[in-house]
């Protein structure tokens, strides 16, 4: 086919303009963004080649090789996997396809840091090479094509790219970038192989380098005839804890995740036993943009013994834990494992289960011992974790020493009161955790009902979440003293004093026929008129029947339409 020449979709244009002006202060990530595509590109040859061995040709030795050339001012990207067809290239190199892309010009701030945050999370590594190129071609063949069906695609990044048919022996992909004036420190050895070390020592395929001798006559690096291997090319969750240190956790975290920032805590272990796996997971330190969208289930990447199977494994994570980043590598599920087999398989149930105790113990750990970690992963995932109180069943009580709230104990809308402590400061003759709901914090902290409990220093959890109510649903009691709405019916403060009876007594008495008519002009409107001595500053206040719902939840449903 012809040489044609196409246009950057709108969104591309704009990304490149943006990456070529706002990361030039993390320019080197171009490298880590080529070398993580090429190394999904090994992923994705070894996958398709479960089911058609064939695709491996006569090389089945996958690697990644990074070369430069200081005369001619580029720098190569070269793969052997998968490949791009002539439409492939097209489409995954000129559009951006990912659905979230409108999102994310909507965020971009101008702020480099986040930005560059911001370009990782949506995947469109890629453009990030022209950061520091005028111009990269890339030739390409995909597996399973003749050697005359490869392609070549070339851009400035000003808009517009060629596509033309080439012939291609290798299977695979070369990226060549042409850098940009002034980039010339680039053209070193020592130097790229030091950006490899950093950001992708993690990757499993080897990453080749032309070896390089000091040549003391010349008194300058020569190239030798032969390669070297810059990483350590296995993958990291297969090594053993104690060979991996915490830097390369964290460039693994955020290579799997596209996180830009560290993780806040990370497990790793080999289960043995009925399913045998290796599970690394992570606990971010912020929460995505989309950890709300429904349509979206994050998960885990799951391999099959070393053999990548697909990334958002949702699976294997109970939705409450959806956040929760990793890798599972299982060594009894068959390779050629679909999406529907997974929902299916007994293997997965137990992964599963294996997998949520870990996450959870990990959580655990840190509200215990790493309390503003904690602290940064509430903030970002609490409303979430909360669903499964009502998701998770078996580790309810698990979950429930893990929540926390504000009370009328702070003076801040900061949920950092667990549980445990509440039942500690728990007055001695009190029995129930009493908690309160409302639309924000401010209006349960002024709600009415919290009048007679402010006036005996009885503790008041302050809902506001739109989740509190419904999960709490499922919280009927904890640590044996079970949760109970200060909107609802009457109220068992404990033993009043003798005097405080008699009194109240004696004002019921008086006011009998007063209650009575009031209760008669609003007959149709309130079920029950009752004198209360639950007030301190407020006349009057409205409350739920033992049975009914809660004032909020009615709004809510009411809200919802019901
Ligand atoms: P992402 O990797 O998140 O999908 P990128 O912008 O990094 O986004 O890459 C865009 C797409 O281009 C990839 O999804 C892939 O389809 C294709 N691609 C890029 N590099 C390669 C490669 N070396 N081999 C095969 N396909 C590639
Ligand atoms: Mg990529």
């Amino acid at each position: 086919m012809a040489q044609e020449t196409l246009s950057f979709q709108a969104e591309v244009k704009q990304l490149l303009q943006l990456m070529i002006h706002s990361l030039y202060s993390n320019k080197e990530i171009f490298l880590r963004e080529l070398i993580s595509n090429a190394s999904d590109a090994a992923d994705k040859l070894r996958f398709e080649a479960i089911a058609n061995p064939a695709l491996f040709e006569s090389d089945s030795n996958l690697r990644i090789r990074v070369s430069f050339d200081k005369a001619a001012r580029t720098i190569t990207i070269d793969d052997n996997g998968i490949g791009m067809s002539r439409e492939e290239a097209i489409t995954h190199l000129g559009t951006i396809a990912k659905s979230g892309t409108r999102d994310f010009f909507s965020k971009l701030s101008g702020d480099q840091q986040k930005d560059a945050q911001l370009i990782g999370q949506f995947g469109v590594g890629f453009y990030s090479g022209f950061i520091v190129a005028d111009r990269i071609t890339v030739e390409s063949r995909r597996a399973g094509l003749p050697a005359a069906e490869g392609v070549r695609w070339s851009s400035a990044g000003d808009g517009e790219f060629d596509v033309d048919t080439i012939e291609r022996a290798e299977r695979g992909t070369t990226i060549t970038l042409h850098l940009r004036e002034g980039e010339d420190e680039l053209l070193n050895g020592w130097q790229i192989k030091s950006v490899i070390q950093k950001y992708s020592d993690h990757i499993a395929l080897p990453i080749l380098m032309p070896k390089e001798e000091w040549d003391q006559e010349k008194s300058e690096m020569v190239r030798r005839d032969e390669d070297e291997t810059v990483n350590q090319a296995s993958a990291l969750w297969a090594r053993s804890k104690s060979e991996i240190e915490d830097s390369q956790y964290t460039q693994f975290y955020q290579h799997l995740s596209h996180d830009h920032l560290d993780p806040l805590a990370w497990t790793h272990n080999r289960v043995e036993g009925r399913s045998e796996y290796i599970q690394l997971l992570y606990v971010p330190s912020q929460a995505p943009f989309d950890l709300y969208d429904r349509n979206k289930h994050g998960g885990l990447k799951l391999y099959v013994r070393r053999v990548f199977i697909m990334d958002d494994a949702e699976q294997l994570l109970p939705g409450y834990l959806r956040y929760i980043r990793g890798v599972v590598d299982s060594s009894d599920l068959p390779l050629n494992v679909s999406r529907e087999l997974l929902q299916e398989s007994r293997d997965v149930k137990t992964i599963r289960e294996g997998v949520t105790k870990r996450a959870l113990s990990m959580l655990e750990d840190l509200a215990e011992n790493e309390k503003d970690k904690y602290a940064t992963f509430w903030g970002a995932f609490g409303q979430v974790l909360k669903e499964g109180v009502g998701e998770d069943q078996a580790n309810r009580e698990r979950i429930a020493k893990l929540l926390r709230f504000a009370t009328t104990q702070g003076d801040t809308a900061e949920q950092n009161v667990s549980l445990a402590d509440y039942v500690s400061r728990m007055k001695g003759n009190q029995t129930k955790i009493y908690y309160v709901t409302a639309d924000s914090w401010l209006a349960a902290r002024n709600s009415p009902h919290l009048e007679v409990f402010r006036k005996k220093g009885v503790e008041v959890l302050l809902l506001s979440d739109r989740v509190d109510e419904w999960a709490l649903s499922f919280l009927t009691e904890f640590e044996g003293k079970p949760l109970s709405s200060v909107a609802r019916g009457d109220l068992d403060l404990g033993e009043l004093s003798d005097d405080e009876k008699k009194a109240q007594e004696k004002v019921s008495g008086e006011l009998k026929p007063l209650v009575e008519k009031i209760q008669e002009v609003l007959k149709d409107k309130a079920k029950e008129v009752r004198l209360t001595f639950r007030l301190t500053d407020s006349p009057s206040c409205l409350v739920a029947d033992d049975n009914d719902m809660s004032g909020y939840l009615q709004r809510m449903l009411k809200a919802a339409g019901q």
